[in-house]
């Protein structure tokens, strides 16, 4: 396995702390995610995954710690925090498409409302990428006449409109039927395939043998573990990792 995550990561955490009230939800947590890395966070229920997503996005703020994004500080009001949101995509569980929007206005809105693209350029690309995840025949169609897999495929394709930096995925396939989740995976994979540098909470472990540079365990706010793919299903260093691989998979 390759060690992508070099000396200039996209991402870097240090000494993160996150309390909610009495809880401290991400305790000293150190990460750092290279350019092109794809990283798979794991754990069970209330770890902190969804908060450690969300704190890199600063939909939460954090109480101490850094984390640096490119090269910068995160910043915490206005344009930058404007900019590093289109940088940063996120795909949550609950797909977030707008309901009165067509598949190509949902995935054309960010680019001509937040980088002013003209709306003839924004509609092409929206096509393409729209066509990139399978789905350019529903380009007319409203959210609820799609399924759920490929509301969630129009999901991905909105974010990538922003031609972000990095894409983090919370749980992309958990609210799906079965027979779904695979043509979701199918386009994470290519993403990572072609690059994308990409943070990815699953309990999809096919999806993160296959894709995975790098797994991250966490547990009551902490990274317990991190490894390779194939150390990690293997070999799980900690009980905590042990317990957890026995009843996933
Ligand atoms: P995970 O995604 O691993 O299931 P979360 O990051 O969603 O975990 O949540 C971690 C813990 O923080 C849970 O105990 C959860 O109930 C709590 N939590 C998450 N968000 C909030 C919030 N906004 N206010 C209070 N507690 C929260
Ligand atoms: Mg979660």
């Amino acid at each position: 396995m390759t060690e992508i995550s070099g000396p200039d990561p996209l991402v870097r955490l240090e000494g993160v702390n996150k309390h909610f009230g009495p809880l401290h939800v991400l305790q000293d947590i150190d990460l750092s995610v290279g350019r092109g890395e794809v990283v798979v966070v794991i754990g069970p229920s209330g770890s902190g995954k969804s908060t450690l997503c969300r704190v890199l996005n600063r939909l939460e703020t954090i109480d101490s710690g850094s984390i640096v994004f490119d090269g910068r500080e995160l910043p915490a009001e206005g344009r930058a925090l404007a900019r590093l949101r289109s940088e940063v995509g996120m795909v949550f569980q609950s797909f977030n498409l707008f309901a009165h929007k067509t598949i190509l206005e949902n995935v054309t809105l960010g680019p001509t409302r937040v980088r002013k693209v003209p709306r003839q350029q924004a509609e092409q690309r929206g096509m393409e990428l729209l066509e990139r995840v399978g789905i350019a025949s529903q380009a007319g169609k409203y959210p609820a006449q799609l399924s759920g897999g490929q509301q969630q495929r129009t999901a991905i394709a909105r974010a990538l409109a922003m031609d972000p930096k990095m894409i983090l995925f919370d749980e992309p396939t958990s609210a799906l039927d079965p027979e779904m989740v695979q043509e979701v995976l199918d386009v994470m994979v290519g993403l990572a395939k072609d690059g994308m540098t990409m943070m990815v909470v699953t309990h999809e472990m096919g999806f993160a043998r296959r894709a995975a540079n790098r797994i991250v365990f966490m547990a009551d706010g902490q990274i317990v573990e991190e490894g390779s793919p194939s150390e990690f299903f293997t070999q799980p260093s900690t009980e905590r990792a042990r317990d957890f691989l026995s009843k996933i998979l």
